[in-house]
């Protein structure tokens, strides 16, 4: 059995729907479909959720909201339109944003999450109706429905460990299931969202609950490239890569697939296919627990994400205080700021972390720092990147960071930190911000094509 996802730009309009229908119809073992919010038509649209969010400030502002529900009502009504389908989803629509702004218009979160939903919700419904009218025995479940109970954290939900057995059970039913992602139901029984781009997630949660053979993640594109495409020209597409090498590529900016949708899918190893929906035969990437390796897919992909900040850390003899790491973490737990990396020398550390942990709060954490600790020295560096070079294969091959720092420094590129850890499954690098394109466009050269690029 399959599980089949299909993002935003998937379902964003009729002809999009028409494709999806036909990818879904002509493998009997897609039986279980989530599908997302009607996405962006063209370049210049606005995806529903973020039509949801508008309505949802109006509704909070005590605004006339009128035109932010008639804007949402429409996307349906224009895919309703050219699939000549009845309108009576239209009232229902209108009828279910009304009921939750009126219920929940005093809970601001919870409205929030009732308005996200809805357009997953009516999506998976009209895709429902749609597909039955076709002669193809479909039918809609509802999160809810379906089992995916969850936190009751507004907008950041996580699955709740019992909707695995439940979910199970949608295995008896013959019909084709279309599935809303994006969301779940709380115990105290409130819609509460996953994180932006949670669709992902739904269809992890759904592909483990049911021990789907197959993951397939329906996007516009035919699978990871190795590097951004906005940067490198025309990147090869991945075939295979590793949970673990998708969550550190994911981390550090790969945007196709949901970092937190990995966490299901690794614990019962169930496969992932990123797939394009307009070129359906495409092969796609894999993702999978073990991948083969060969000297041309040492390395994975290549990231650069920016935004970083660090806090440079002097004192003498710090290799010989006990505690001392941990008096200045206690420090960024106090004002619940995570951090992402640590390198170190005996004398001095380095922490590093997104430019928002510390954004607003920079003085104090660092008066802080200065008061509890005892440091000879402390300094603060903005506009720092993380270039990061993941590969499972690294660690059986000698020379793949003198590569790298090779086709760095052939660029000119100062390297700034460089941490590596004991899994040798990624090698990162601070540098400057305005050195990021260029970092990726000259390591992505050496590695795949064996070129050196001279600044
Ligand atoms: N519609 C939601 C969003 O835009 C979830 C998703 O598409 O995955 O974030």
């Amino acid at each position: 059995m399959k599980v089949a996802k299909f993002g935003g730009s998937s379902v964003s309009n009729a002809e999009q729907i028409k494709k999806v229908l036909n990818i879904v119809n002509s493998d009997v073992d897609r039986k279980i479909i989530i599908v997302s919010a009607p996405g962006k038509r063209h370049s210049e649209d606005v995806k529903t959720t973020d039509l949801l969010i508008r309505l949802y400030e109006k509704v909070i502002d005590r605004l006339d909201y009128t035109s932010k529900k008639k804007e949402i009502i429409q996307r349906y009504a224009d895919i309703i339109d050219e699939l000549n389908m009845d309108y009576h989803l239209l009232t229902s629509i209108d009828e279910t944003l009304e009921s939750y702004i009126a219920i929940l218009k005093d809970k601001p979160s919870r409205l929030l999450d009732a308005l996200l939903s809805c357009g997953e919700d009516f999506n998976a419904q009209l895709i429902a109706e749609y597909n039955n009218s076709q002669g193809i025995p479909t039918r809609y479940v509802s999160p809810g429905e379906a089992g995916i109970q969850v936190t009751d954290l507004p907008q950041n939900a996580q699955i709740l460990e019992q909707s695995y057995n439940t979910l199970y059970k949608l295995r008896e039913y013959n019909e084709k299931l279309i599935i809303p992602g994006f969301f779940g139901v709380s115990r105290q029984n409130y819609i509460v969202t996953f994180p932006r781009g949670g669709s992902d997630i739904t269809g992890a949660i759904v592909a483990r609950g049911v021990r789907a053979d197959l993951y397939e993640n329906f996007t516009d594109v035919s699978g990871i490239f190795r590097a951004n495409p906005t940067i490198v020209k025309n990147p090869e597409v991945i075939d295979e890569i590793t949970y673990r090498e998708m969550r550190e590529l994911s981390y550090a900016g790969f945007g196709v697939f949901h970092d937190e949708a990995l966490q299901p899918l690794h614990k019962d190893r169930i496969p992932v296919v990123i797939k394009n929906t307009n070129r359906p035969d495409d092969i796609g990437t894999y993702i999978r627990h073990d991948r083969e390796i060969n000297s041309n897919n040492i390395v994975s992909g290549i990231s650069c994400d920016k935004g970083f900040t660090v806090l440079n850390i002097k004192k003498y003899l710090m290799n010989r205080q006990v505690g001392f790491t941990r008096k200045i973490l206690a420090v960024l737990e106090d004002y619940g700021i995570s951090f992402d990396h640590m390198p170190s020398g005996i004398d001095n550390i380095s922490i590093i972390m997104r430019s928002k942990e510390i954004q607003n709060r920079e003085e104090q954490v660092l008066n802080d720092i200065r008061k509890n600790c005892d440091v000879d020295e402390l300094s603060v560096e903005h506009d720092l990147a993380i270039l990061m070079i993941v590969g499972e294969g690294m660690h059986r091959i000698v020379g793949t960071a003198n590569t790298i720092t090779h086709a760095l420094a052939e660029s000119n590129i100062n390297l700034k930190m460089m941490n590596q850890g004991a899994s040798e499954i990624s090698i990162m690098f601070g540098i400057h911000v305005s050195d990021a394109d260029k970092a990726v466009k000259s390591t992505y050269e050496y590695c795949y094509n064996g070129i050196c690029l001279k600044s």
